[in-house]
């Protein structure tokens, strides 16, 4: 009774003082000396794959650390879905780590066995006409020589920018060629035979062609484009989310899972120390958090940072970040042969790409019968179960199309399914050629505040890694 009359009191204090501080008056009423809820030094919110990272490297650096998740468990993209019957895995999200500096530390630090390269793949890989359900037996329009060629001129473009692989550090006035859609980049430099492939190796289900070059040349460095995987890629030997229950083990009761941080107030204590007081609640609880510094590792969504960010300056500079939307799961009774690999193209549009929402394939995994999916959208979120009847359609094309050896029972269902939605945060190439990045990485460290993430960083674990290394360091080393 007591510990909630304190927190709703406190409750109270943060609601006036957010307002206080919206109107830029970080001086709040609450006084943090003499508090007596959790301290720590770091609060770090999401445990995804960079707060998971931020947070083991924190303690070892001697920092206490408290993580918000809003899931049940750490590991954000990472999923490993485990199948009732036979006990047997599927990786639904992150299946590789890049090879850099502080992925090796931290497969280490765990010591997680690691295979290199990609997994061995045998599955027949076919096209699929995504509107007919036809057998593209021609593939996609391009010469082995074609794609080797485009592969070469967008290696030459590539190599111009090997900053990219470090996050968005981008020179003043920013290249030109970063704020042309990918489409006229693409055909700038006749990168025109790559394109389909580019299309169904990305992540997240953007509008592919028309998104700034920008993020497509982030995404596609020169590790993933003409080096050997072998060298610069490494996977688990076991389950890709092992290290996050590790992790998870580790940090026991640093971790509060299921809960988001709906308000925040930064003050400044009498040793002139800023802290930061951040709200936590869950289904059935609220916690108050003092913190010395705040690292946000969430998707920089409005939504994640209501409450969470007073400042309107900031609010409206991460406001112009637009996300976009991907799912993935598990399918079975396809009635389609399996040890096969079906990627969904267009006969009729454009480099045969397909329209958006889409789904990008189904590949037969190693559990008899069961296809994993790859599902995106650029614009908004999809339910299930109209995820569900687009793949039936397209499973139904399939057979009355009459090109695959189907079986004749087949009433596809989705078994597994994960949002991985919002996704890819990308700004407009008017906001990136007006300095959104330089603007962004100007605010590290503010206030005590700090950022690492995909939105902040890009899409790779390893390069992640990477960056959330030097911003903990940096947090260390103010703190
Ligand atoms: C299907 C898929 C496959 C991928 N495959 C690879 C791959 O093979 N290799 C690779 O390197 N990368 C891959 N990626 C990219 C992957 O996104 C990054 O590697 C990395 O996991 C991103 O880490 P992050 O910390 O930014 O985000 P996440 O790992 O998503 O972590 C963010 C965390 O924040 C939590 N959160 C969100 N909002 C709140 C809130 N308000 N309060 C508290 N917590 C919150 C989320 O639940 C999540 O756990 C893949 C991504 C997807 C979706």
């Amino acid at each position: 009774m007591r510990l909630s009359l304190l927190i709703s009191l406190a409750l109270g204090l943060i609601v006036s003082t957010v307002r206080a501080a919206a109107d830029n008056d970080t001086r709040g009423p609450f006084n943090p000396d003499g508090w007596f809820g959790r301290t720590t030094d770091v609060c770090i919110i999401g445990g995804g794959a960079s707060g998971t990272y931020a947070a083991v490297r924190l303690k070892d650096m001697g920092k206490t650390v408290t993580v918000i998740e809003a899931k049940s468990t750490l590991g954000g993209h990472t999923e490993t879905w485990t199948d009732p019957a036979s006990g047997q895995t599927v990786e639904l999200g992150v299946e590789t780590w890049h090879v850099t500096n502080a992925s090796m530390r931290f497969v280490d630090r765990f010591g997680i066995e690691v295979e290199y390269g990609l997994a061995p793949n045998t599955r027949d890989m076919l096209f699929v006409d995504y509107q007919t359900g036809r057998n593209m037996v021609g593939g996609v329009g391009y010469s082995l020589n074609d794609i080797l060629a485009a592969q070469a001129n967008y290696a030459v473009q590539r190599a111009k920018y090997v900053n990219l692989s470090s996050g968005y550090y981008l020179d003043s006035p920013v290249p030109e060629d970063f704020t042309l859609s990918f489409l006229d980049f693409a055909k700038k430099y006749q990168l025109e035979a790559i394109l389909y492939f580019f299309y169904l190796q990305q992540q997240g289900g953007s509008d592919f062609l028309r998104q700034p070059a920008l993020y497509v040349l982030k995404e596609f460095d020169l590790d993933r484009v003409v080096r050997s995987a072998n060298n610069v890629t490494m996977r688990a030997k076991g389950q890709m989310h092992q290290i996050y229950d590790l992790a998870l083990q580790e940090l026991g009761d640093d971790v509060l899972l299921d809960s988001h941080a709906v308000g925040f107030l930064q003050n400044r204590r009498s040793n002139n120390k800023p802290s930061i007081l951040v709200h936590v609640e869950n289904s059935s609880s609220h916690e108050l958090i003092m913190a010395e510094a705040l690292l946000i590792t969430a998707p920089l969504t409005i939504d994640n940072l209501r409450g969470l960010y007073p400042d309107p300056q900031e609010t409206s500079l991460l406001g112009k970040f637009v996300p976009h939307y991907y799912y993935t799961g598990l399918v079975n009774s396809t009635g389609l042969p399996t040890n096969a690999e079906y990627n969904f193209a267009a006969t009729g549009t454009e480099f045969h790409i397909p329209e958006v929402p889409g789904l990008y394939w189904l590949r037969s995994t190693n559990i008899t019968g069961v296809f994993d999916f790859k599902y995106g959208h650029n614009t908004t979120d999809i339910s299930r179960q109209a995820i569900q009847d687009d793949i039936s359609a397209k499973v139904h094309a399939m057979h009355t199309s009459g090109d695959f050896n189907t079986t004749g029972d087949y009433n596809p269902q989705i078994i597994a399914f994960a949002s991985h939605s919002p996704f890819g945060m990308q700004v407009s190439a008017d906001d990136i050629k007006d300095g959104f990045y330089q603007q962004l990485y100007a605010e590290q460290g503010q206030r005590n505040t700090y950022f690492t993430g995909a939105a902040v960083a890009g899409h790779d674990s390893g390069e992640l890694w990477d960056f959330t290394e030097a911003v903990v360091s940096k947090i260390a080393a103010a703190l």
